[in-house]
């Protein structure tokens, strides 16, 4: 390990060497979850026509009478052109939602306040409760042609499909998805699929990776398991490196003798930005670039891997995919004093209960996996001169994703 940094520095670091992916064209119906990269605007008034916001009748308002009768001379249905009511006075078009309004008309009156009289008459009850303008959603009245309705930046949700649908969308712009390798080492560990001897453990690191991978719709392209042997790492990330964006690795970095990674990826030339964060848990984290690939490098310990994604690797994501910027955490305030260091950023564990209070759910240990489950994610409390943070005072939260 090399000189402990700040979190916030090396968040700072990941973000300004990370670079935007390239952009690529999507069809519409596979952009929900990707990032757009383009401007949408609108290509036509919204609405591009007076619409009409029920079902019933189109009036001019200053033809309601004492008698509040209309004749009914025309239909118009959703889907058929603007018609007109003509010269007659009295006369009305029996419209639906979705149609567009008769241009000489300035009022539709739903049927619910209607009478039906005979086939061709109707009577329009409480006469004066009708004004020009009720009932239609007027032309260009929620934005005007050439308005631009979507940023780049933001992540396609069902929203942003609907509005650029309606903008005549067949493909989007959109962050052309990273390639990433997933990586455990250990030779204590052994797939799910083996029985593990008394020394063994199974890994489960990398499947809880790309399981949270797979939530943001970017699943591993390789997973990949080190032995705790240095020529075996070098030659394996080394071709690993050659094939992916991103390298997610855990485990192998601290100092213990057979932690291998940090001085293999130093001999494959890749730049080391910070290995040492002063924090816990997650001490060892570090990041290694090189112009075709980064690689994370995740202490192993369960706790320490899980929390350094979500503090790290989660938003060099949203980066990466050129999201603006990663949602604001929300802030929980302590059910009870809390201890705290005066050198190191402490991620605890915390469930979060009604009113945002945080109730503490500190792990016996970073290698404690079964904990983490009564816990909702984390706050993030910095470093102070005091013992510790008192009851009632506010954190940003992180919930596990
Ligand atoms: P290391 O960072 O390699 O020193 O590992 C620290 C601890 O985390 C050890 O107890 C490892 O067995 C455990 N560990 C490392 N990688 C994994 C993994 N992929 N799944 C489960 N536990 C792991
Ligand atoms: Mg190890």
């Amino acid at each position: 390990m090399r000189e402990l940094i700040t979190p916030r520095r090396a968040k700072d670091i990941i973000l300004a060497t990370l670079k935007k992916l390239p952009s690529v064209a999507c069809p519409i119906s596979q952009c929900a979850g990707r990032i757009l990269r383009e401007r949408v605007s609108a290509d036509r008034p919204f609405p591009p026509f007076n619409r009409s916001m029920m079902d019933g009748y189109a009036i001019r308002t200053a033809e309601i009478d004492a008698s509040g009768t209309f004749k009914i001379i025309a239909q118009a249905p959703a889907g058929a052109p603007e018609l007109t009511l003509g010269n007659e006075p009295g006369v009305c078009a029996e419209i639906m939602t979705g149609a567009v309004v008769p241009s000489d008309a300035d009022c539709v009156v739903p049927y619910e306040v209607t009478r039906q009289i005979d086939e061709t008459h109707m009577q329009v009850i409480n006469r004066k409760d009708h004004a020009a303008g009720d009932f239609i959603h007027a032309y260009a009245s929620d934005r005007p042609i050439g308005e631009v309705l979507l940023a780049p930046g933001i992540c396609i949700g069902s929203r942003e499909i609907a509005v650029a649908a309606s903008c005549g969308c067949k493909t989007l712009l959109v962050s052309e998805k990273p390639s990433i390798a997933v990586v455990s080492t250990g030779d204590e560990l052994v797939d799910i699929t083996a029985t593990p001897a008394a020394h063994q453990i199974r890994r489960s690191n990398d499947l809880m990776i790309d399981a949270a991978l797979k939530r943001r719709d970017l699943p591993a392209a390789q997973l990949a398991h080190l032995p705790d042997e240095p020529n075996a790492c070098q030659a394996q990330l080394q071709a690993l490196i050659a094939q992916h964006d991103l390298i997610i690795l855990s485990g192998g970095i601290s100092m213990g003798k057979k932690d291998y990674i940090p001085a293999a990826l130093d001999a494959l030339g890749l730049h080391c930005q910070f290995h040492g964060v002063a924090q816990k848990p997650g001490k060892p984290l570090g990041f290694w670039s090189h112009p075709e690939c980064a690689v994370f490098t995740l202490p192993g310990n369960p706790l320490s891997t899980l929390t350094c994604w979500h503090q790290y690797v989660l938003p060099a994501l949203d980066h990466f995919m050129g999201q603006d910027s990663s949602p604001i955490p929300p802030q929980l305030s302590l059910e009870a004093p809390v201890k705290a260091r005066d050198d190191i950023t402490i991620f605890l564990p915390v469930s979060r209960k009604a009113n945002n209070i945080a109730s503490a759910q500190p792990a016996n240990n970073s290698g404690d996996l079964v904990r983490i489950l009564q816990s909702d994610g984390y706050i993030e409390l910095p470093p102070t001169q005091e013992k510790g943070y008192p009851t009632g005072k506010s954190f940003d939260f992180h919930p596990w994703y």
